[in-house]
């Protein structure tokens, strides 16, 4: 692990308090309410499992898998449906959350996607957000943190499926990838 890695970009303790921070605000917004969580497979696993439980709303998960990236570092922009809700969300209040933003395309088609279902209300909570995410018009309620361009792993991220099990969030050598 340690020459594949070229940094420590957010700690495990920073991404624990930002998940909490997370959690306040959507407990204020939500009260009152029932909340279904959709995780976008599999990049958002870890985050899906902290937040669920520094929620104090009544929650339910449930689950999405696209396809986007492949094994590489590229957005394909094809966007392929692995795994589909179990859940009707028809009238209920969504929360997709979301490992990254990178392009933001994979969010507005799951978005358009979803919004197709008419649930009473739809809302992204994204833990990393990249530059070129401005780019996409977006409306992304929460944002963990706003990250530079660059190759993250760890915390539920991977390259080619190695490294979701980190518990904080760092970079990759460029070397590991083929980058300068
Ligand atoms: P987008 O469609 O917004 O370009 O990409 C979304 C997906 O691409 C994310 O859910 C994630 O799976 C993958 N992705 C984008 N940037 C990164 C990154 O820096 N590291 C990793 N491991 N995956 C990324
Ligand atoms: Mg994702
Ligand atoms: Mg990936």
């Amino acid at each position: 692990m340690g020459r594949d890695l070229s940094k420590v970009l957010i700690s495990e303790d920073e991404l624990q308090t930002k998940i909490r921070e997370l959690a306040g605000k959507i407990d204020a917004d939500y009260a009152g309410h029932e909340l279904l969580i959709v995780g976008v497979l599999k990049g958002a696993v870890m985050v899906m499992a902290d937040l669920a439980r520094a929620l104090h709303v009544p929650v339910q998960m449930d689950w999405m898998a696209v396809s986007s990236y492949g094994a590489g570092t590229k957005s394909s922009g094809v966007v392929r449906v692995l795994k589909d809700l179990d859940t009707d969300i028809a009238g209920r209040h969504v929360l997709v959350v979301e490992d990254i933003i990178d392009s933001g395309l994979t969010l507005s088609w799951l978005l358009n996607n979803l919004q197709s279902r008419n649930p009473a209300s739809v809302e992204i909570c994204t833990l990393l957000r990249k530059p070129d995410a401005v780019k996409v018009p977006l409306d992304v309620k929460y944002v963990g943190f706003d990250i530079p361009n660059e190759f993250v792993i760890g915390y539920g991220l991977d390259y080619a499926e190695r490294y979701r099990n980190l518990p904080f969030i760092g970079t990759l050598a460029p070397h590991v990838y083929g980058g300068e």
